[in-house]
């Protein structure tokens, strides 16, 4: 637990008894479900898709395991939920954004009580541990009722502006755009869908959201907590299916006015990002990839920094947009510090997901899975030598079904190898060392990304500097509780600069919400 008594990403384990208890029960109750149908939310009403078509969201820790079977969603689909969602925004956006607060809290209330259940659901779709689970439900609900104080600690963004003229009554109010289209990834699949849908409902528009065909189940049981909450029918829909077909039709939908995108570069800037505007420019959030550098200096504290670093490196399997890939470390210290995160990667256990303990359960897709054993495969060859710890799958009997991997420290690849380049997305961090904070800067910020960074060092000069020159949007100094990642709402707000991100502002921050709103300057004479 974490010092607030609550689960975060800086929690190291849950083992509250109750709590654990609480927890296997709704595991129990999730798997006595696993395999059933469930229907798209369009409009308020739960239909299937207008083929009939359906896929199948399967158990990464044993892929025979089918968790959730859901509609294909197809075109006519989404036109259906953007036209819902055009409907439903005059009504919307002129609710008292008092009583919007009032619902998407509620909403955060439905998310805390059904936290064990939807994170047994999340074990099931996507495989990440216990702790991350819950720690990822517990985020959810605080990035919803964050919005909804902003909005408050805002005054709803109406502001009385200076005055010319005596008579004359000037305000600048911020206004939502229209239906916003929330396209998510699978690997925080209930909190970078709740929080953009909630920002855009907060604010006044309309939503219609598609997730991630890794983890379908996770919109479909969002668009019914925000049914529960009391939104009103068309406020919020959820449109299973493709990226290429549902996405896709999103982006290139003439009736959407605004969208929030998380996922991959090549996704969110090469097909929406240059795409999205057609006629005139909209508004377009896209939240991208990282290769989050951590910089350890000779002065460091090194048991910190390899905790800190193995932490974000091999936490969820490097399955987070923040994951350290890349260490530099100083020449004096470097062997010291790949041994110390050797040893640890050595000892981590890796194992069911839905066990107690596990820190790594198995990687989440089939093809991450295909990627570690080309990477591995790759960092060998380009060296002798360079896999000091990991390098293999792992398919003893207990695993033999699932997508297991041994966390991997890779030292001695050379500078030019892609994999110092490439956002990897799996458990695999390299290390190189480097002579000076000048050089570990260079290479730190050469790189497209600009998401997150860590830096250890007792030198204050040190710290300055790399504060000053860092290029990120989330940086750590001296955090053991991990090196690059465990951004929390109102705490760390998250986001990324050069193609990490688009807006410049970060989510579960002071200026989040503004991104959803556009400004209106009233002039109102006497
Ligand atoms: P992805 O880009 O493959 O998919 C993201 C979403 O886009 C999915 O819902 C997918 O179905 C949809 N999609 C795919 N093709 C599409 C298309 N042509 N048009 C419209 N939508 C389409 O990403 P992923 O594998 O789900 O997630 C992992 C990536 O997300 C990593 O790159 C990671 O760094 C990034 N990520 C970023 C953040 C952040 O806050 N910056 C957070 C989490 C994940």
């Amino acid at each position: 637990m974490s010092g607030t008594g609550k689960i975060t990403y800086i929690s190291l384990s849950a083992d509250d008894q109750e709590m654990n208890a609480a927890f296997d029960a709704a595991i129990a109750d999730v798997r006595g479900q696993l395999g059933r149908a469930h229907p798209l939310h369009v409009g308020g009403e739960k239909r299937q898709s207008s083929s009939g078509a359906t896929f199948e969201s399967a158990y990464p820790a044993d892929t025979r395991v089918v968790v959730a079977r859901v509609p294909s969603g197809t075109a006519g689909d989404v036109d259906a939920a953007v036209a819902a969602a055009r409907a439903a925004f005059p009504a919307w956006s002129r609710t008292p954004w008092q009583r919007r607060a009032e619902l998407v809290d509620r909403a955060a209330e439905v998310i805390r009580r059904r936290r064990f259940e939807l994170g047994a659901w999340m074990i099931f779709e996507m495989g990440k541990n216990r702790v991350e689970a819950l720690g990822e439900i517990e985020e959810t609900a605080d990035l919803l009722a964050y919005y909804s104080q902003q909005m408050r600690d805002n005054g709803g963004y109406v502001r009385e502006m200076g005055k010319l003229v005596a008579t004359d009554h000037n305000t600048s109010v911020l206004r939502p755009y229209g239906v916003w289209a929330v396209v998510a990834p699978w690997n925080f699949p209930y909190a970078l869908m709740g929080a953009p849908a909630a920002a855009a409902l907060v604010t006044g528009n309309t939503v219609v959201m598609k997730p991630s065909s890794e983890t379908p189940l996770s919109g479909i049981l969002l668009a019914e907590i925000f049914d529960e909450a009391g939104l009103p029918p068309g406020t919020v829909s959820c449109v299973t299916g493709s990226g290429r077909v549902v996405g896709d039709g999103l982006v290139a939908h003439p009736g959407v006015d605004g969208l929030t995108f998380t996922g991959s570069y090549d996704v969110g800037f090469e097909r929406l990002y240059k795409r999205f505007s057609t006629e005139f420019p909209k508004p377009c959030i896209v939240e991208m990839g990282g290769k989050n550098p951590a910089i350890v200096m000779d002065s460091a504290d090194l048991e910190r920094a390899a905790q800190g670093i193995y932490r974000s490196a091999f936490g969820m399997n490097g399955h987070k947009c923040s994951a350290c890939s890349r260490v530099y470390v100083h020449r004096a210290v470097a062997d010291e510090l790949v041994g110390r995160l050797c040893r640890m990667a050595d000892d981590a256990r890796v194992g069911d997901p839905l066990e107690r303990g596990v820190f790594l359960g198995p990687i989440a897709t089939r093809q991450g899975f295909e990627d570690y054993r080309r990477y591995v495969e790759e960092a060998r060859a380009a060296s002798a030598g360079v896999i000091r710890a990991g390098g293999r799958v792992l398919d003893d009997r207990a695993l033999a079904h699932g997508y297991f991997a041994r966390p991997t420290v890779l030292a001695g690849l050379p500078p030019a190898h892609r994999l110092w380049r490439d956002e990897l997305f799996v458990p695999i961090v390299a290390v190189a060392p480097v002579g000076s904070l000048d050089e570990a800067l260079a290479a730190a910020n050469d790189t497209r990304f600009g998401l997150t960074a860590g830096f250890f060092s007792r030198r204050q000069d040190e710290i300055d500097a790399f504060l000053d020159r860092i290029q990120a949007g989330v940086v750590y100094v001296n955090r053991g509780a991990g090196a690059t990642t465990g951004a929390w709402p109102g705490v760390q707000p998250f986001g990324g600069w050069k193609g990490s991100g688009s807006t410049g502002k970060n989510i579960g921050g002071l200026y989040t919400l503004p991104c959803y709103l556009r400004e209106q300057s009233r002039t109102v004479c006497e």
